[in-house]
């Protein structure tokens, strides 16, 4: 390895979602290893994000009496994701792998000083599914103060939940409107933030608190870090993978690893071309990813033979594009927009083609659809004056904020229905007749089209103070509105192909020496759904644990869990 100008037993390329965890197992094992970031800041689209994960059966369910088991999980999984050939990431062996590593990996976690709790209620995106849970199996890390970073506090990639507000809270702000418990709860937020400004705390939550605390404890067990270090080349030797080849302030860098190189470097939501080939019909400018997502890290792993696939899968968000939103941050997202009662979404005919307050992956993937035969790209949010006396524009509590996009004409307002058609150039008989079915669904309860409302997370969207549907309301009180609705995205979802010990495979189903990949990266283990809350993350770290573990020689190799078989 004398061609390497530094050599660690454990690389990593990329510091999102995975990355960390990974290097705490290799430190734990007492190995050296270095994390090569191409941003001048640390943490990518995972800092930025929720920071949510999908955990089965994790060890904060039990004592919070949420019952699970990996046997419900993997029954969950199975009927979710289901059985498809062309999504080798989510492989039976793979899924069965992730369930029994989840909650290990959250307990190593725990174990390194990182504290994560519950959202308390955040249903199964399919809960109505066998093995679907209604509380949900989303776990989060903790609300952090930046400055517990030290000088490490201005290397963090900031987060869009620069807030002191655990999710428990911001699913009570949505609520502002309606409900004490909302008002309480945002009054609970101001305060906070006011007291932070004060005592010059910088609480925040969400990904910047996991990226913040997996930072802080990767620096105190002495993980090594470059920025600005773009990696441009996996080093071949002996027909495994020996090191990279990057660029550190414009020299080369040549960095050789022992144990193996993890691949933790996004997706490839940033990349045109990338989404010309493969999810034709998507603009980068949708995305709410960080710049770093150009997927070269995919290419550069197919380059040496990579199997890819679920290339067209992307974990899409129904954004809006308000003028000032800019490219390269995040979208105003509008799931809880079109979700709430007294408000549909129809394409540019004006009729209604799907349920809005379904799982904003497939709600974008429903809007691509219907965009192959009839033009629904954007489509139009269509909403009353109760939505607006009830319920949040894009979250967006500032009352002089949607006064101005209302006035700029970036949110349509009319009089009537016939006057707002004419307004979005749709036939007003057809935005008519569309809105009076869906009036005479939500009179009876029921939506006979799209079946809004019968799961209970479509219902948790909704209102929970809108009786007796959370999320179906007549569209009759004039004024009336209409913003257009983009499918932005918030990660890829295809990759590299990997097996149950996260290692890079050939076409032949063989393994590349030396090369882990983890995270959007790769191929994922959902498939191409979104099982319930962090599908993403979740992930991300669980592979990057079993990665680190496997290269170190630890204990991965335990048993599936008691009466969970393989299927033939
Ligand atoms: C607003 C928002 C909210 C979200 N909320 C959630 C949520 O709650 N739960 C969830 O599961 N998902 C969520 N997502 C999606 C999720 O955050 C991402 O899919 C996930 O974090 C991607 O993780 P990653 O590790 O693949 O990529 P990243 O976190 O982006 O990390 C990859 C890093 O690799 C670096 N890199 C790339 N190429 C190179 C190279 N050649 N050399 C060196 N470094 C390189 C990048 O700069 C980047 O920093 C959200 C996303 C957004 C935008």
């Amino acid at each position: 390895m004398d061609a390497f100008d530094e050599t660690y037993d454990f690389v990593i390329v990329g510091s999102g979602a995975g990355s960390m965890c990974a290097a705490l197992v290799m430190r734990a094992a007492g190995k050296s290893v270095l994390i090569l970031e191409k941003q001048p800041l640390l943490g990518g689209t995972t800092a930025r994000g929720g920071g949510a994960m999908w955990i089965p059966n994790n060890p904060l369910m039990a004592p919070a009496g949420i019952e699970d088991s990996p046997e419900k999980a993997i029954a969950y999984m199975d009927a979710v994701i289901g059985d498809d050939p062309g999504s080798p990431g989510a492989s039976r062996e793979r899924r069965m792998a992730y369930v029994r590593e989840a909650p290990r990996m959250v307990e190593f976690l725990m174990g390194q000083g990182v504290p994560f709790s519950r959202v308390t209620v955040w249903p199964d995106y399919y809960d109505e599914l066998p093995g679907g849970s209604q509380q949900g199996r989303t776990i989060v890390a903790d609300i952090f103060d930046l400055n517990e970073l030290g000088a490490w506090k201005d290397r963090l990639f900031p987060t869009a939940l620069n807030i002191p507000a655990h999710f428990n809270d911001i699913w009570k702000v949505k609520d502002l409107k309606v409900s004490w418990e909302g008002k309480r709860a945002a009054i609970g937020v101001g305060l906070r933030t006011l007291r932070d400004k004060l005592t010059g705390r910088q609480r925040v939550s969400g990904g910047g608190a996991l990226q913040g605390r997996m930072l802080q404890a990767a620096v105190k067990a002495g993980v090594e870090f470059r920025t600005g270090t773009p990696v441009q080349a996996l080093v071949i030797e002996d027909g495994g993978v020996k090191g990279v080849a990057a660029s550190a302030e414009g020299k080369p860098l040549r960095v050789g690893a022992r144990l193996g190189v993890l691949v933790n470097a996004g997706g490839f939501s940033r990349n045109q071309e990338m989404r010309d080939r493969y999810q034709p019909g998507t603009r980068t400018e949708w995305s709410s990813t960080s710049p770093g997502d150009t997927g070269e890290m995919i290419r550069e792993m197919m380059r040496i033979g990579a199997a890819i696939a679920q290339m067209d899968a992307f974990v899409g968000n129904q954004v809006i594009m308000p003028p000032g939103s800019k490219d390269g941050e995040v979208r105003p997202m509008v799931q809880n927009t079109v979700a709430a009662p007294h408000a549909i979404m129809v394409d540019q005919t004006g009729v209604r083609y799907q349920n809005e307050a379904g799982d904003y992956s497939a709600f974008c993937q429903g809007m691509l659809a219907r965009n192959r035969t009839v033009p629904a790209v954007p489509s139009w949010a269509i909403f009353d004056a109760q939505f607006m006396r009830d319920s949040m524009l894009a979250m967006e509590a500032s009352g002089s904020k949607i006064q101005g996009w209302i006035k700029d004409g970036f949110v349509r307002k009319a009089d009537t229905l016939d006057a707002l058609a004419a307004a979005i150039d749709v036939d007003p008989g057809q935005l008519r007749a569309t809105v009076e079915r869906f009036n005479g669904f939500a009179a009876r309860n029921r939506d006979e089209d799209f079946h809004r409302g019968d799961r209970v997370y479509d219902r948790w969207l909704g209102n929970p103070h809108h009786k007796p549907s959370e999320t179906l309301g007549k569209i009759d009180k004039g004024p009336f509105y209409a913003v257009a609705v983009y499918p932005g995205d918030v990660g890829t979802y295809g990759g590299v192909v990997t097996d149950t010990h996260a290692r890079v495979l050939r076409e032949d189903g063989s393994v590349i020496p030396g090369l882990y990949a983890t995270a959007t990266s790769t191929a994922s283990v959902m498939g191409r759904v979104c099982p319930g809350a962090g599908s993403s993350v979740g992930p991300g770290f669980v592979w990057g644990f079993v990665a680190a573990k496997h290269a170190a020689n630890l204990d991965n190799e335990a048993a599936a869990p008691a009466g969970v078989s393989a299927r033939a």
